[in-house]
């Protein structure tokens, strides 16, 4: 299996290199050649497998320069019982008629990036030594919330490594930033950004396709690489739990082994939404992909209408890890849609100069034919947190009822019946201000105090990664201008 750039298809290099590098350097992202394909007698035979095998069965298919021994490597070192909090790594909980939750937030940063950020220095570390590489790699992170501190957790300590990690100063929860900037580690670095998540990710592209800083870094015998969704590794493990949850529904006998399912994401950057359709292209009967927004509802108009235009105010909303203006892994949907590199560039140029772009009639059909879309604000986010505790005492945290809203107006606007997987991303307690103030009416101030009463009204267990961090010291304080950001870097590696 080999790998390609979305903006230069004549590339080909393999997975150690596509995860090594994270994003290619005329500025596409990696994509394989080809998708790999499953049949219903192989995800079937999943059920019967501990989620490590899982992983290992379908990365076998994308990282085929892996040995099993390799992969086993990585999958046992990352999905096990030390790291999360179920043996099963993820749980699934049935919410109403034909509508199933997968809960994906039971890892130590209580956010579904642990997913992804648990095994990438696995992969990143197995790939390095895969083809030479001596060079320490500076991973750069930047943030909305939860990929930071995942990132940092799964990073933290790992030898010829270390990470530096950008957030927006006001763009994340208190509990967030409390998570990050008390983080262990020698080889960890975190750091605010003075404007919000679009800032930061620009700030970071621009530092990874900046020639002069890479030199300096190879003068040192250093090199860049990428822990955001941009990264292959980050994008191939979120595929696996998709395959697994619908090998697990056939098992208990929700569904019929080869029955469509839906399946509804809460979605800012695109990344698993975008796994939930490599999943369907591999063979995963997926009927619609529901890709739910917040009040920054670009992908909403988009995947409507064709025409992406990021030119609107950006909001913030409480469902932080969200809101995004610019998601970077639609430029891989589109790719594999069009197979055009040429398209892309002209796109992608679009979008950058122009803030707009739209897709031609051949891509919205097939938009329009696995998508659906929809979005809600944050009094309906809150709505709906309130009327699932109610209803089904299910206590939900602010991005998933983004999902549950969506997919409520889903199915009450078409009428569809097909069973439903919803991704949920967190747990609620990470986001205790608005989930409390969703249930009661008022949140106390303090962040442990808030840990204690949806403890009360959910009586989910405190992650106990969460009550650490009450006698944790805060090691980070700084802010720094977008435009400092380059400095930092040069400074703090
Ligand atoms: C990152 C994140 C999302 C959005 O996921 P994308 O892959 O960026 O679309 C949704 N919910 C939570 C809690 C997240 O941390």
């Amino acid at each position: 299996m080999y790998y390609t750039s979305t903006r230069d298809s004549s590339l080909r290099i393999d997975s150690a290199q596509a995860i090594v590098k994270g994003i290619s350097d005329e500025g596409g992202l990696f994509v394989p050649v080809e998708i790999p394909s499953l049949s219903m007698d192989e995800i079937v035979s999943y059920a019967d497998m501990t989620y490590p095998e899982r992983a290992a069965a379908i990365f076998s298919k994308y990282l085929t320069d892996f040995t099993a021994a390799e992969l086993r490597y990585c999958t046992e070192s990352a999905y096990n019982d030390k790291a999360f909090a179920t043996a099963s790594i993820t749980e699934i909980s049935h919410l109403f008629d034909g509508t199933y939750v997968l809960e994906l937030w039971h890892g130590p940063t209580c956010a579904f990036k642990d997913m992804a950020l648990q095994i990438l220095p696995y992969l990143l570390t197995t790939s390095l030594k895969k083809i030479n590489v001596d060079k320490k790699v500076v991973i750069l992170v930047a943030t909305s919330g939860d990929t930071g501190k995942a990132a940092l957790e799964g990073f933290a300590d790992v030898e010829g490594t270390s990470i530096m990690v950008f957030y927006p100063e006001d763009g994340v929860s208190a509990m967030q930033k409390k998570q990050m900037t008390t983080q262990d580690g020698d080889n960890v670095c975190v750091c605010a950004v003075k404007g919000n998540f679009d800032d930061c990710q620009n700030g970071v592209k621009a530092i990874f396709t900046d020639e002069d800083i890479k030199a300096q870094l190879a003068e040192r015998g250093m090199m860049f690489s990428s822990a955001n969704s941009i990264n292959w590794g980050r994008l191939a493990p979120q595929i696996i739990y998709y395959i697994s949850c619908y090998s697990e529904l056939v098992k208990n006998g929700e569904i019929k082994a080869g029955e469509p399912i839906n399946i509804t994401v809460p979605t800012g950057n695109f990344g698993n939404i975008l796994a939930a359709y490599y999943a369907k292209r591999m063979g995963l009967p997926v009927n619609k992909l529901i890709c739910a927004s917040n009040a920054n509802n670009v992908l909403t108009d988009f995947l409507t209408t064709g025409v992406y235009d990021r030119n609107r105010t950006f909001v913030t909303t409480i469902s932080p890890s969200m809101d995004i203006l610019i998601s970077s892994n639609l430029e891989r949907l589109l790719y594999i849609m069009t197979g055009d590199d040429a398209k892309i560039r002209e796109w992608f140029g679009k979008l950058s100069k122009e803030g707009r772009y739209e897709v031609d009639e051949a891509v919205k059909a097939q938009l329009s034919a696995d998508f659906a879309a929809g979005c809600c604000d944050d009094e309906r986010t809150k709505a709906t947190i309130k009327e699932i505790y109610d209803k089904y005492s299910y206590t939900l945290d602010t991005h998933t009822a983004v999902a549950v809203a969506v997919y409520e107006d889903y199915r009450k606007a078409t009428g569809d019946k097909t069973r439903t997987v919803i991704a949920s991303t967190a747990s609620p307690y990470k986001f205790g201000t608005a989930v409390l103030e969703a249930l009661e009416g008022k949140a106390p101030e303090d962040e442990f105090e808030k840990v204690d009463r949806i403890n009360a009204l959910s009586g989910y267990e405190i992650p106990a990664s969460l009550a650490a961090l009450r006698t944790k010291k805060i090691r980070f304080t700084g802010a720094i201008d977008r435009a400092d950001m380059k400095e930092f870097v040069l400074k703090e590696v």
